[in-house]
């Protein structure tokens, strides 16, 4: 879509570190990381928010998530742990409208 930062990182129109990407989804390194890893994974087609998803994305939302466990994985979280997280809205405090998924690894989290 045009204007979205992340259409744009998808479609290499401004530079990202990506970590892993395949036909249906990119991971790249978040430019304000909060934890010491801190990427996030996102769909290349344009979906504003977790609100805006249906059925039809079922299998999508499924890639994500699996990208996301892929990305830990191989950057060795899968036995410390790692967390995941969607901000959907405005409470949420979401701040780019396409869908991602943060993963954030590297620390004792604290919660929430
Ligand atoms: P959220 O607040 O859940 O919408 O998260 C949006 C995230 O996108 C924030 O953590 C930002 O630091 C991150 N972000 C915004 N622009 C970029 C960019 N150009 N490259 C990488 N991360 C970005």
């Amino acid at each position: 879509m045009q204007g979205c930062i992340f259409c744009s990182i998808a479609s290499g129109l401004i530079p990202a570190t990506i970590v892993y990407q395949d036909e249906d989804v990119v991971a790249f390194r978040d430019i304000h990381p909060v934890a010491p890893f801190h990427v996030l994974v996102i769909p290349r087609v344009h979906l504003a928010s977790l609100a805006e998803s249906t059925e039809a994305d079922a299998a999508l939302l499924g890639r994500l998530m699996l990208a996301a466990r892929r990305v830990a994985h191989d950057a060795g979280f899968q036995a410390r742990g790692y967390r995941t997280i969607v901000n959907t809205g405005a409470d949420a405090g979401q701040s780019v409208h396409h869908l991602h998924v943060h993963v954030l690894a590297g620390k004792t989290l604290s919660w929430p």
